[in-house]
């Protein structure tokens, strides 16, 4: 009876903190906004609009600007209480001709496609050795004398992860890859598309690239992992192997983009900001739908839906749409670098740009006191699908500046499992999206927000949450 009497006591007080969280009112509104969501949302026309309309939106390019100028005035058309723009200047860069062939008597075209800010072979391309590594590692451990004037190889392959906790592992072949041939004196670097899948589309991405203007990097590219498992059978057959590499991209001259930014200013305290966030900009390869116009349109949704509710949040809701994240954050750290000194007043923050797959897990990075806010929030989105994750949480890429000043941050941790099929490549087309997966997302963003931006307890930003 004891027991029964303590296991009676540690339920019902359990569910009084649950039910102390928020009030019935703010519940009943966060389901409201759930369910609704659930039947349907703007959010695949804004993310068609998008990239139909627009295109590839390569920071610097044309289609940088018309992504800029589509954003304004789709926010403006959207009875936020402030629209504007915060500038966000870098240097550019140009694809151009890109082209692979294996030499001699297995002469045969291999899919390639340019590193960002790669440098370019000379004119009419460089023909030199394959020499094949495992992994940067190896690379790394090889000395100069097997690597200097040939073509280095890197061969790793990345595993499918749900979370994409295996990107990370991975992408060094390709961000310190093109750093580490140039130090041991390569002609170039080809490596494995970073990539879960075995098609022939390349995935682009960055280089490690230093803004100051000092880099040492060899022309870099990544073939499809099909053309790649191709060369390690043409490697593996014994006889040395020659390329021919043609890559053509251009630098050019410095570029001022914009970060696109709204409030929805809060009732009671509209100095707390409660950022939702994307990022504009893509890779040119393709009209950037997964990476990341359905983010844009993920939270351009779950605001607009805040903007029809008769009552307003507490907190000010300030969706951003960050300009020039594939090149290195440069907006994320744009931003940090003007609002950084306020990080205290920036109550938490998100970011959607991990595809169109559902949300699963709820993680944040809070104080110890904000944590059964987070349980509760997570609570109300179990009917989605979601479980209360971690104690700690990312952000997503463009909240790590401000992250790294303490800015709270959660995770609605998106299933990735196909995510790197299509990541960087020709194929992340508005074909991938599934409409009901993005309205989950939706539904998932509207709990968070809304609730966040009415949390009675403070989620810790400042010194205090600095990594
Ligand atoms: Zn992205």
């Amino acid at each position: 009876m004891r027991f029964l009497g303590l296991l009676v006591w540690v339920l019902s007080a359990g569910f009084a903190v649950q039910a102390s969280v928020f009030t019935q009112s703010q519940l009943e509104t966060a389901r409201e906004l759930r369910d609704a969501a659930m039947q349907e949302t703007g959010a695949f026309e804004i993310v068609k609009d998008l990239t139909t309309r627009v295109g590839p939106r390569m920071p610097g390019s044309e289609g940088d600007a018309r992504g800029v100028a589509w954003a304004k005035d789709a926010l403006e058309a959207m009875n936020f209480d402030r629209v504007w723009l915060e500038p966000v200047t870098f240097p550019t860069w140009t694809r151009g001709v890109e082209t692979a062939r294996v030499l001699g008597d297995s002469s045969q075209p291999l899919v390639v496609t340019t590193l960002g800010y790669s440098p370019a072979t000379p004119a009419g391309g460089i023909e030199a050795q394959v020499v094949m590594f495992d992994n940067l590692a190896a690379l790394e451990a090889a000395s100069a004398d097997e690597v200097r004037g040939k073509i280095v190889f890197i061969r790793n392959e990345m595993e499918r992860s749900k979370d994409g906790s295996t990107y990370g592992p991975a992408v060094s072949a390709r961000s310190m890859g093109p750093v580490v041939a140039a130090e041991k004196g390569a002609a170039a670097i080809v490596i494995r598309s970073i990539s879960t899948s075995e098609h022939r589309f390349a995935h682009t991405g960055m280089v490690r690239y230093n803004w100051d203007g000092d880099n040492n990097l060899v022309p870099a590219a990544a073939l499809a992992n099909a053309d790649a498992n191709q060369l390690e059978r043409l490697v593996n057959l014994g006889e040395p192997v020659y390329l021919h590499l043609d890559l053509q991209p251009r630098y050019g001259d410095m570029y001022t983009s914009h970060n696109v930014i709204a409030d929805i200013k809060g009732s009671e305290k509209p100095e707390e900001v409660v950022i939702i966030s994307a990022h504009l900009d893509s890779w040119d390869l393709s009209p950037g739908v997964l990476d990341d116009g359905v983010g844009v349109a993920i939270v351009m949704e779950t605001a607009k839906r805040l903007l029809g509710l008769e009552e307003r949040p507490k907190r000010t809701v300030r969706v951003i749409l960050f300009a020039a994240e594939e090149i290195g954050l440069l907006g994320a750290r744009a931003y940090a670098e003007k609002h950084g000194e306020q990080v205290a007043q920036h109550f938490v923050g998100s970011e959607s740009d991990f595809g169109a797959g559902r949300v699963y897990q709820l993680n944040a990075r809070v104080q110890d006191d904000a944590w059964p806010v987070i349980a509760a929030i997570a609570e109300e989105m179990k009917p989605l699908g979601v479980e209360l994750g971690e104690r700690d949480a990312r952000g997503g890429p463009d909240m790590l500046p401000m992250r790294s000043l303490g800015m709270s941050v959660v995770d609605l941790a998106q299933d990735g499992t196909y995510y790197f099929d299509y990541h960087h490549t020709m194929n992340d087309t508005l074909d991938q999206v599934d409409r009901t997966d993005l309205n989950q997302n939706v539904a998932a963003w509207l709990v968070f927000t809304w609730l966040a931006a009415n949390s009675p307890v403070d989620f810790g930003s400042g010194a205090n949450l600095i990594p």
